[in-house]
């Protein structure tokens, strides 16, 4: 069982695309198995350093805090789930090389979906011109070109996504 852990799981993708709702299932089954683990999520992140901004310069630094802490503990065992929108390819290709187990599951609910559901309303605000750097809008979204996981929550579940991933480590 879980054949693939301990690893760091790297949810990349749009906002509202469903990395943190899906994550928190993934992470809650975790730990009901027993495994050891810890979910870094990028608002949560972003709370407690507040002044981390969106330019792709604040974004590599912040990531790349993230990956390094990430890589840490899964040195001792520990699975590390991230939700992180992390948009560059190049970043995400750096926190890989320090892992050393990687598992990238691109949530690739499209632009249009996400800004559909608009769960924080951001898009609207976006759409305003009150926040810029806004991924997918007026700031680039590079998706993964092999990820191992793909999962486009448009028209699938939260548990089956869950199920995918699980799939997926057994
Ligand atoms: P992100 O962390 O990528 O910004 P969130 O997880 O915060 O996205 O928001 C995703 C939204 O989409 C939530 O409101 C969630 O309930 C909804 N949703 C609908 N279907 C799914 C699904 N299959 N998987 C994940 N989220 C889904």
């Amino acid at each position: 069982m879980m054949k693939k852990l301990p690893a760091v799981i790297w949810f990349t993708g749009l906002s509202g695309s469903g990395k943190s709702t899906i994550a928190e299932r993934l992470t809650a089954e975790l730990l009901s198995a027993e495994v050891e683990i810890e979910h870094l999520d990028g608002d949560v992140v972003r709370d407690i350093f507040p002044s981390t901004g969106f330019t792709k310069a604040e974004r590599d630094s912040h990531i790349k805090r993230m990956g390094f802490m990430a890589a840490l503990l899964e040195k001792h065992a520990v699975t590390v789930v991230c939700t992180f929108v992390s948009p560059y390819r190049d970043t995400r290709q750096l926190v890989r090389s320090m892992c050393s187990n990687f598992i990238e599951v691109y949530v690739s609910t499209p632009f249009e979906e996400c800004e559909r559901r608009d769960v924080k309303g951001l898009y609207a605000r976006a759409r305003q011109g009150e926040i810029t750097h806004f991924t997918g809008l007026d700031d680039p979204y590079e998706p993964p070109l092999s990820a191992e996981i793909v999962i486009d929550t448009t028209d699938i579940t939260v548990e089956e996504a869950v199920r995918i991933i699980l799939a997926y480590l057994e």
